[in-house]
């Protein structure tokens, strides 16, 4: 799989969040270099647009993406 399309701007990919994990570098290329479909962030700006990505969401964070785009009603 190709890089993420959103490298160039992401504040995780660019260590502008302002706690980054430990393990970034190991977490960016599993995701942002090889499975970005399966990033959290990719995942919000896919349904909700870049603008609604929460700025402290991790990659990781999926439990929080699921509540965050689980139909309401
Ligand atoms: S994979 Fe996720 S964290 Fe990495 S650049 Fe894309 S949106 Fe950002």
């Amino acid at each position: 799989m190709p890089d993420c399309e959103r490298l160039a701007t992401c504040p995780f990919f660019n260590d502008r969040m302002s706690k980054m994990p430990a393990m970034a570098d190991l977490v960016k290329e599993h995701y942002c270099r090889q499975h970005f479909d399966q990033c959290a962030r990719y995942r919000v700006m896919k349904a909700l647009g870049p603008n609604l990505v929460p700025r402290d969401l991790y990659p990781s964070q999926h439990e929080r993406v699921d509540l965050m785009l689980k139909p309401k009603g």
